[in-house]
């Protein structure tokens, strides 16, 4: 499978869910939640595996990158940019105003 049918079927799937969590009568939305939370959930938390933080606190992938060009002996300085759009996410203030699908 290429990455552009993947990235095809993950966006599709996900405009899925939003419309009809945001359209949907209560019925079809208790039925997505119960059928696609799981796989929200599991599909981020398999994203954010590779960034948990290390014994210093840091991101040992987010760290790497920056060290390919930063002198080694000097920390990151940003935090790690895949818990930051995940705390984003769950819990930036403007999230609970209408949003429309955005790509
Ligand atoms: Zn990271």
């Amino acid at each position: 499978m290429f990455l552009s049918e993947i990235n095809e079927s993950v966006r599709q799937r996900l405009d899925d869910v939003a419309r009809i969590v945001n359209d949907g009568d209560d019925h079809a939305v208790t039925e997505v939640a119960r059928s696609e939370v799981p796989h929200l959930v599991g599909a981020v938390w398999a994203l954010l595996a590779e960034h948990q933080p290390n014994e210093l606190g840091e991101c040992p992938a987010c760290s790497r990158g920056m060290w390919r060009w930063q002198r080694p002996w000097r920390r990151p300085t940003s935090p790690c940019k895949a818990y930051l759009s995940a705390w984003r996410a769950l819990f930036d203030e403007a999230r609970d105003e209408p949003r429309h699908a955005s790509h």
